[in-house]
């Protein structure tokens, strides 16, 4: 795992993770019958949307998601040619391209539905749709009220020839918090929804769970399951028990200058932190222009030299500082900021907690101008 370079701030990809936790994913959906959608919206949730996508291919998932055009139109031009399902598009955004692209679209009004056929009719072929029905959420989808006039719309539009209809689908509020009663709800008004698909002649494929339905609810994996989150080894239900992932992402860094302080010197901006007896800092070359929030000052670890030490004072744009007592630590050494936690390193999920957001948002943020991104083919135990 320690290799010899040293970084200023790298990103550090685990595929053997994004592997063993796919083929965990793609493991629960096939006891229900389910094939595997992996999600890779956001450049694959921040680790490279390539990357990930061939690895899940690789290990049992059968398609993939992403949220934009843009998004599908880069796995396709890189030669991933999988069932590949797009849900996110503007009015004034050009459609023909995903559709040419041989893209599935998601459609979640009759107005929807005419572009998408429109561009379809002008291209000679047929669009792959998957109607999407808002079941509570209230986000995107097509509201209840106005579901039977959509799967009439598209049935219609199914026989003319320009569209195929792939699948009903929707998504869930609360599916991290097992037992909250919406899910129930929801899922009551998937299977109404299904119902109407069929009566107006549709045979759809049904896709609803995300990570934490995927783990937690097997009664709701239908055709299709599309888990995010976890297929990068953050657990969204980790209060469910341990789902056995490994989170793939490692942000790491290394030590640029060593230094002796004396008792009552402040540290960085502010003096918000003084020595109370004299020590050695190390000085690490990333701050919250690379990911580190500034918001950490005071409330963080990074791992360095054989464990865990606490940074000290602010947060800078490109440096921070930690506390290393009266410890050997030299140039060069290897710092790390968050992992799967295995060597007592911080994990995304803890900055998480400490910030009051979701491992989502951290590991989605890392990934700008001045830092790298390594792959690994580390093998993770199975
Ligand atoms: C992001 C997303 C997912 C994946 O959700 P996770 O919680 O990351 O598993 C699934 N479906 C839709 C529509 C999404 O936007």
């Amino acid at each position: 795992m320690n290799d010899q370079s040293t970084y200023r701030a790298d990103l550090r990809i685990d595929v053997g993770a994004i592997r063993h936790n796919v083929a965990v994913l793609a493991g629960h959906a096939r006891r229900s019958g389910a094939r595997t959608m992996a999600i890779v919206k956001s450049d694959g949730y921040g680790h490279g949307a390539l990357t990930v996508a061939r690895a899940a291919l690789d290990s049992g998932a059968e398609w993939l998601g992403v949220a934009s055009i843009a998004e599908a139109l880069q796995l396709r031009r890189a030669g991933i040619d999988a069932p590949l399902l797009c849900w996110l598009y503007s009015q004034d955004e050009d459609i023909t391209p995903v559709i040419g692209a041989d893209v599935d679209v998601s459609a979640s009004t009759v107005a929807d539905l005419h572009r998408i056929a429109t561009a379809a009719s002008g291209l000679g072929r047929t669009a792959r749709v998957h109607l999407k029905i808002d079941t509570g959420l209230n986000r995107s989808g097509c509201p209840a009220e106005q579901w039977p006039d959509l799967v009439d719309s598209a049935a219609r539009a199914q026989t003319e020839g320009n569209v195929e209809v792939v699948a009903v689908w929707s998504h869930l509020a609360c599916a991290d918090e097992p037992g909250h009663p919406s899910i129930d709800m929801q899922a009551d008004r998937f299977e109404r929804a299904y119902e109407q698909a069929k009566q107006a002649g549709l045979r759809p494929l049904r896709h609803l769970a995300n990570s934490a339905a995927v783990l937690t609810r097997p009664d709701l994996h239908f055709d299709l399951v599309r888990p995010g989150i976890a297929v990068y080894g953050l657990d969204p239900v980790p209060q469910a028990g341990d789902h056995g992932l490994r989170p793939a992402m490692t942000f790491r860094s290394s030590v640029t200058l060593t230094k002796r302080i004396a008792a009552g010197e402040g540290v960085s901006y502010g003096h918000s932190w003084t020595a109370e007896q004299p020590a050695t800092l190390a000085l690490v070359p990333v701050g919250y222009a690379d990911g580190v929030p500034r918001a950490l000052s005071g409330r963080m670890w990074v791992w360095l030299a054989g464990k865990r030490r606490p940074v000290v004072g602010r947060v800078c744009m490109d440096q921070l500082m930690v506390l290393c007592g009266d410890d050997a630590v030299s140039d060069g050494d290897e710092v790390v900021l968050f992992g799967p936690g295995d060597r007592t390193e911080p994990t995304a999920a803890e900055w998480a907690d400490t910030l009051g957001t979701i491992h989502y948002e951290i590991v989605t943020g890392m990934y700008r101008p001045r830092v790298s991104r390594t792959v690994v083919e580390t093998e993770a135990e199975s």
